[in-house]
């Protein structure tokens, strides 16, 4: 196919993800088209706190995981809720998940998470610099906020494998928290800072870098939902979606959460799981924090940007379910009472839930499909996908390209699921 329904690249999927492939494709000189089924920005990429965690190298599975966490992990209002299924692939997915909470992963997935995170972060610093993106980007750092010392300490041991990195944070107790951040109870005990973080507004991100793509002359197809694949050999020679044919020399898969079922239509297995999270966004309170705030006990984060104020979190493996559970949102601001002199900002302008795209290795699928030469993917970001996809974006347009890539992409192929 040639023509108007043809191009270079097409990228399904327009959240954070599909547009950082589309930004760097198309600096690359390569003509493209993104689809999205609903419009740009409708996924998880809206309502997520929007810190760029770049100090967040070390994965969720680490040694003691799974026993720290497994108490809660059945109880509905608890930070991380597992709805019990007998649903095979959710099961074997955790079994999995299990399986990875081993010491001698962890300097593979850091390795690994470090150099995305760090190619990110400079990325970041250049995008808002260009003009590209525009989205109340700050540097503050970030805190990790604990009511109790023997909370605070139990991040000893992840704060240690961060000094090799130079990601180690520094600890604040008392006075010394207060004056960083007033807007913390004085009752709270302390806090590790972060201080190489930085945060930005999520919908805003989507909204400036979709007028920047557009100004560069990417096709963006909004309510364009992919309906299937016309395959030849090992090629994918078009797309069939909701406003006909497309086709492309490469296709990008950036569907978030919804790759796995995209996968499985060309019999491939993507072990991606949704992991729903729930946010508030509020005008700014009266006394709101001037940095981002995690509120670690109860893993909500507390993220203030010029124009409002957000609290979110919460770890729900229930499902594609997009139903808003009322318990979970008073769970946040009740969490966030706990640690913040002012927890809630007036009006309230946004309930939300969305669906973090999790692999249970905590890192996400980048590079080429097995079988198809023409089909990259780029998903599986988990809790990262807002500080990761500008280098996700980067190394597809070099494996598109023929480039060398400019970090190690081993780690991120999908043959380790194979
Ligand atoms: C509560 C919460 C807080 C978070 N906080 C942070 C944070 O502070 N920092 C951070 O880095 N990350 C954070 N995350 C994670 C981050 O939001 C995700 O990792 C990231 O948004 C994933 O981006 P994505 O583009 O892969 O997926 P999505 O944003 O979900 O985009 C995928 C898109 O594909 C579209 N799609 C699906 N199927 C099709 C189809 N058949 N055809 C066409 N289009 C299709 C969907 O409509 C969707 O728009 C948070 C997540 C949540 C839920």
């Amino acid at each position: 196919m040639t023509g108007r329904n043809h191009s270079d690249v097409l990228v399904i999927g327009g959240g954070v993800v599909g547009l950082a492939c589309a930004h760097y494709l198309a600096q690359s000189g390569r003509a493209v088209r993104v689809i999205e089924q609903d419009a740009v920005g409708a996924g998880a990429s809206h309502g997520n706190c929007g810190l760029v965690f770049v100090s967040d190298i070390v994965p969720l599975c680490i040694p003691g995981a799974v026993r720290k966490e497994i108490a809660g992990m059945l109880r509905r209002s608890s930070p991380l809720y597992i709805k019990p299924t007998l649903d095979p692939a959710r099961l074997s997915w955790l079994l999995r998940f299990a399986g990875m909470c081993r010491a001698d992963y962890l300097p593979h997935a850091m390795r690994a998470r470090a150099d995305l995170l760090q190619s990110s972060s400079l990325l970041f610093a250049g995008l808002v610099q260009s003009g590209a993106i525009e989205a109340e980007y700050e540097r503050r750092g970030v805190l990790l906020v604990y009511r109790t010392e023997s909370a605070m300490r139990g991040y000893e041991w992840v704060n240690s494998h961060l000094e090799p990195y130079g990601l180690a944070a520094e600890a604040l107790i008392g006075k010394h928290l207060q004056l960083h951040e007033p807007a913390l109870r004085s009752d709270v005990y302390g806090a590790w800072f972060h201080h190489a973080d930085s945060h930005l507004r999520p919908d805003r991100l989507l909204q400036s870098w979709k007028r920047t793509l557009l100004g560069a002359g990417v096709a963006i197809e909004e309510a364009c939902g992919l309906k299937g694949f016309h395959l030849a050999g090992d090629r994918i020679e078009g797309a069939a979606t909701g406003k006909g044919d497309v086709s492309a020399e490469h296709y990008v898969l950036a569907a978030g959460a919804w790759s796995a079922a995209i996968a499985k239509q060309l019999g491939l297995k993507l072990p991606i799981q949704p992991g729903k999270g729930y946010s508030i966004t509020m005008e700014r309170p009266a006394v709101c924090p001037r940095i981002p705030c995690y509120l670690y006990e109860r893993r909500v984060v507390a993220t203030p940007w010029p124009s409002g104020y957000r609290l979110g979190g919460t770890m729900e493996f229930s499902g594609f379910s997009s139903t808003l559970n009322a318990e979970r949102i008073q769970a946040l601001k009740h969490a966030a009472g706990e640690y913040l002199t002012d927890p809630v900002g007036h009006p309230v302008n946004e309930e939300w839930t969305g669906l973090r795209p999790m692999t249970y290795d905590d890192l996400p699928v980048i590079g080429r499909a097995p079988r198809f030469r023409n089909l990259i993917l780029a998903t599986g970001h988990g809790m990262l996908g807002i500080t990761t996809a500008p280098a996700t974006g980067k190394l597809v347009a070099e494996i598109v390209c023929g480039a060398p890539p400019h970090i190690d992409a081993g780690p991120f192929s999908i043959r380790r699921f194979q």
